[in-house]
């Protein structure tokens, strides 16, 4: 039997460094298409490449995402 591998994608935070998990056992995806659309299923947002979970950014009166730095990790 020959084994294939295949690369697959995963999703952090770029604030707060948690990982987007879709259920306890799935974390990742075919590949990046698929997994920006996992996550913006999930409120998450997307901007320029960076990540934010549903919990660090929040839509202001004014329809501008607003970041939480305070949740802000370092690697
Ligand atoms: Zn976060």
């Amino acid at each position: 039997m020959g084994f294939i591998k295949q690369t697959f994608t995963g999703i952090e935070c770029d604030n707060c460094k948690e990982q987007f998990r879709e259920s306890e056992e799935n974390a990742f995806f075919f590949d990046e298409d698929n997994a920006n659309e996992a996550v913006t299923d999930e409120e998450w947002h997307i901007d320029n490449n960076k990540h934010y979970c549903d919990k660090c950014h929040s839509i202001d009166d004014n329809d501008i995402t607003v970041i939480n730095h305070e949740r802000f990790k370092s690697n």
